[in-house]
């Protein structure tokens, strides 16, 4: 059978924060590794390779999207139902917007696609297809397969590969859908991980995880077998893991280069408010040295929005960007992404401006904020943006940034 898996993707803003800040989509790449070898699979990444070709004529097609790009997902299984191709939809939006990615799809999937695929694929074979496939067990950890990497295109993102290490969180941030979508915290075997970083000859990769570190133990076993590779790597974890000495020096040794941390505002009552009290804004500064202690950039996004925020906020954080000298900072409006617990408290408490999911790109205020108007807030963003990216800010930081990271690699930011 021939299928075409699609990550759909908009023209818009956020592809070029998806260019610019991402790594391959985990979704479409996960499914093409759960996909059994007697299938011909075409996979087609909107965000690097452009719009996916409509003259390819698959027997089934599979399309992924993040909300911001729903309706150009729609748009797509529309396009292939009018000519008489079945078209299935999954990843986190048709799993929190169901109903309405129904419109579009003969059937979905809900949840982790792993346990679900075989068996939608040996239904389409028999002839037909349920509405909805889910499961109520998530794959085990030890049953995912190593991502296509021969195949994926790294072009966009520059030549930097994949590689999975764990699947949801312990923490339970309001704003955060991982935790809803992902409903246990569970990590691969070590040894798989590290067979599928040496088969694939990657050099510079993600570990992906949303918190690589919150294993600790896990963490430090994983660094040891790695080390010997001679990769170079960037991840996402909490700032705190700069607290422990011997795990932020094993990880250096290892290869991290870079570190995406979701320190995402000064004010401390918005992160506590949020259910990240554990960041701890007055430790910023020093747990940043301690990773420029090793040349590891840090980068953050900065939020804008919570209901702590008034508008002092965004001369707040400009100072606060400064001031804890992070390398690189992506400023985002926050956006309560359909499947969160924001997007739920915001619902009842009708503080939802739109649904137009185009809006919901994060460089929008889709919600009524609390202490300022969503006119404000977009305004305030913007303010922002334009501030860290002038000119003299952008000379500061890459002289900063030289001192921190030393010449050359700082010369990566
Ligand atoms: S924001 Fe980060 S720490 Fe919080 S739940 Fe999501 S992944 Fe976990």
């Amino acid at each position: 059978m021939n299928i075409l898996v699609i990550k759909a993707s908009a023209n818009s803003l956020f592809k070029d924060y998806k260019k610019a800040s991402g790594t391959p989509p985990q979704s479409i790449n996960a499914l093409a590794a759960a996909t059994p070898d007697s299938h011909y699979l075409t996979v087609w990444d909107e965000t690097s390779m452009g719009p996916a070709d409509p003259s390819v004529w698959p027997d089934l097609v599979a399309i992924f999207m993040s909300t911001p790009d729903a309706y150009r997902g729609y748009e797509l299984g529309d396009y292939f139902r009018n000519q008489g191709v079945p078209v299935v939809f999954g990843g986190l939006h048709a799993t929190f917007v169901p109903d309405e990615t129904l419109q579009h799809a003969d059937a979905i999937m809900l949840g982790e696609a792993e346990n679900l695929w075989p068996t939608l694929l040996k239904d389409f074979e028999l002839g037909y297809l349920d509405k909805r496939y889910e499961s109520s067990t998530p794959p085990a950890m030890e049953t995912i397969k190593p991502l296509p990497h021969q195949t994926m295109d790294l072009s966009a993102y520059g030549e930097f590969g994949m590689v999975m290490v764990s699947r949801g969180c312990k923490f339970k941030c309001e704003y955060c859908a991982v935790h809803r979508f992902f409903p246990t915290f569970r990590y691969r075997p070590v040894g798989e991980v590290v067979d599928e970083i040496r088969n694939s000859g990657l050099q510079y990769l993600e570990l992906h995880a949303d918190n690589l570190m919150a294993d600790k133990d896990y963490a430090m076993e994983l660094f040891q077998a790695i080390k010997p590779l001679g990769i170079n790597w960037m991840a996402e974890a909490t700032l705190n893991f700069a607290e422990h000495p011997e795990l932020l020096e094993a990880a250096a040794e290892s290869g991290l280069f870079s570190l995406l941390v979701g320190l995402e505002t000064p004010a401390q009552s918005a992160l506590d408010a949020s259910g990240k009290r554990f960041m701890r804004v007055d430790r910023a500064k020093e747990n940043i040295a301690r990773l420029h202690e090793y040349q590891i950039a840090v980068d953050s996004a900065m939020l804008f929005g919570f209901d702590q925020h008034g508008p002092e906020i965004f001369e707040e954080t400009l100072d606060f960007v400064d001031e804890i000298e992070l390398d690189t900072c992506t400023s985002a409006i926050l956006t309560p992404f359909p499947g969160t617990l924001l997007y739920e408290r915001l619902e009842n408490e009708g503080r939802l401006l739109t649904k137009d999911w185009s809006m919901y790109d994060c460089s929008h205020a889709v919600f009524k904020p609390a202490l300022m108007s969503a006119q404000e807030l977009e305004e305030g963003a913007d303010w922002f943006h334009q501030k860290y990216n002038s000119l003299g800010r952008s000379a500061k930081r890459k002289v900063t940034r030289a001192r921190n990271l030393g010449l050359m690699n700082s010369l990566y930011f």
